[in-house]
């Protein structure tokens, strides 16, 4: 055998081995695609919850689950209605200015700070100093503590978005929602709080944030919801006019940013400024819906319990124009995952697959209004909690470079992690934890109100190594595409990448629902007290 042909024969024995690694293809994106193309349509306007278009994408769901041989599973058929509360701010009766020796300055709310109407904010004038806390959060786990040693009786605590180095990814993720971090200051008596968007994460420029800053948001009806009682006021305030806050404190904003952007411990002061607001807000009833079916499993016993894989279909709806376009389409946020969800209940129809557990499939609304329609789902679900054994979450996976490496939130936290890694690896695809811990992704998806209930989760996303172009890519995407109206039909995105993402999602599925046992949470894994009721 000469040398030539035994590199051949090599080659020829290494081919026939990979195909037969590699499971069969049942997917080439263009179906997935054509359902964005209803999904994201101009008609559609965005999708906002309660509104016509999110009800029409919502039809679109039902009928694609019917024709995928699906069965309801929501309260109402596939339906399991939702009831909302919108609050929006009136900017002509409201207030919000800064007082420094006896002088007072006007804030702009454009360029200096607005309202966060998700808190349900006082509506009296409030005059309080402002302290200022580093990172702002208290994580007993790591016996990090910004508060300790402050009187915050009634003051307004300033804050940086962000965590120290040394807090893993998911509980410094899970510790800055907004619940988890209002706990320890309404302890210690604080009246409000201001946070400061940390300028090395931010996804999107303030220009564009502030554009929007009046856009109704919403809360879910139901004391047993309101994660920030007693919390009278909340303002974001724009990093670049940051220094107003420290003037006369003996530090500034810029020494702080350096700090925070390479997620360094953080000093605490009282600040020489104090704040005056007046909120004036207006209120409303809204009403939407989750759309939730499932596929029965086989197994005389396990079909008792289901894998649920979940995605919003609610994007922000109609908002104020950029480069003349009002229409924000969300095609990839979330119509990618909503199409993803579709086309892997249809593959069970077409390339059926003998399945122990049932499948759950779980389309929620106001993903975009603070997790609040698979927080509603978690909380009243459809099916027992206890039944439910994961969740696989789809949401903006961002098939935009070809896929090399598959990030994985949540991988530490459960054996789904695992699962998801044999997935990937079937398909010589390699994963990746979160290499941007500063995002805050953990808790920024439907996933987390999954975990909150005790239920092991991941959420899939195209992934990067950092330093290579697909980073930038990504980080163009954010910038110029996230929550814009560019996210449309008309940017370009890699089928191929979508049509593998589908398969390594269906191989996940299958696996977890024939294995013998369900996933569970690592030990060592924080969110391990949300399963055995420890919280
Ligand atoms: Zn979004």
């Amino acid at each position: 055998m000469t040398r030539t042909s035994f590199a051949a024969a090599t080659a020829l024995a290494l081919a026939v081995a990979a195909l037969a690694q590699q499971p069969a293809k049942l997917f080439d994106g263009n179906a997935w695609w054509a359902h964005i193309k209803f999904l994201a349509d101009d008609k559609l306007e965005g999708r906002e919850t309660g509104s016509q278009g999110l009800r029409a994408a919502e039809a679109y769901v039902v009928d694609q689950l019917t024709k995928a041989g699906l069965q309801p599973a929501g309260s109402n058929g596939f339906y399991q209605p939702v009831k909302f509360i919108s609050r929006q701010i009136i900017e002509d009766k409201s207030s919000v200015a800064l007082v420094h020796n006896g002088k007072t300055e006007a804030l702009s709310f454009s360029e200096d700070a607005f309202f966060n109407t998700r808190v349900d904010l006082a509506q009296e004038e409030i005059t309080a100093p402002l302290v200022f806390t580093g990172y702002g959060l208290k994580i007993p786990e790591k016996g990090h503590d910004d508060l300790a040693g402050f009187d915050l009786k009634g003051k307004i605590v300033v804050f940086l978005v962000g965590s120290p180095e040394q807090i893993p990814t998911a509980l410094s993720s899970h510790y800055q929602t907004p619940g988890e971090r209002w706990k320890p200051l309404k302890e210690a008596g604080a009246l409000g709080v201001i946070s400061i968007p940390n300028p090395a994460s931010m996804d999107i420029p303030w220009s564009r944030i502030s554009l929007n800053r009046n856009h109704a948001s919403m809360e879910l009806v139901g004391a047993e919801f309101n994660e920030t009682p007693g919390l009278k006021l909340a303002l974001t305030f724009n990093p670049a006019q940051a220094e107003k806050l420290f003037a006369g404190s003996g530090h500034t904003f810029a020494e702080i940013a350096v700090l925070g952007k390479d997620r360094k411990l953080l000093p605490h002061f009282p600040l020489a400024v104090s704040l005056k607001a007046q909120a004036a807000l207006k209120t409303g009833d809204v009403e939407s819906a989750n759309v939730v079916a499932k596929l029965p499993g086989s197994d005389p016993q396990l079909k008792q319990e289901y894998v649920a894989l979940s995605a919003h279909v609610d994007h922000i709806g109609v908002g104020q124009p950029v480069n003349g376009d009002r229409i924000y389409n969300g095609a990839l946020d979330n119509g990618s995952g909503t199409a993803a969800l579709i086309e892997l209940a249809a593959s069970f129809k077409t390339h059926p697959e003998k399945l122990r557990r049932s499948l759950l499939f779980v389309f929620v609304c106001a993903e975009e209004k603070g997790l609040l329609g698979s927080k509603y789902f978690a909380t009243h679900p459809t099916v027992p909690v206890k039944s439910i054994v994961a969740d696989v979450n789809i949401d903006m996976f961002l098939p935009i470079v070809p896929l090399q490496v598959l990030k994985v939130q949540g991988l530490a936290e459960s054996d789904l992690g695992d699962r998801a890694r044999e997935a990937a690896q079937a398909y010589g695809i390699r994963i990746q934890p979160d290499p941007e811990p500063l995002r805050n992704s953990f808790i920024r998806s439907d996933q987390y109100s999954f975990v909150r209930h005790g239920i092991p989760a991941v959420k899939l996303d195209t992934g990067f190594d950092p330093g290579t172009p697909e980073q930038k890519i990504f980080k163009d995407w954010l910038t110029n595409r996230y929550h814009a109206p560019s996210d449309d039909l008309s940017q370009p995105v890699n089928l191929d990448t979508a049509a593998l993402y589908e398969e390594i999602t269906r191989h996940l599925l299958v696996s977890v629902a024939n294995a013998d046992a369900r996933p569970q949470w690592k030990p060592d894994s924080f969110f391990r007290r949300y399963a055995t009721g420890n919280d």
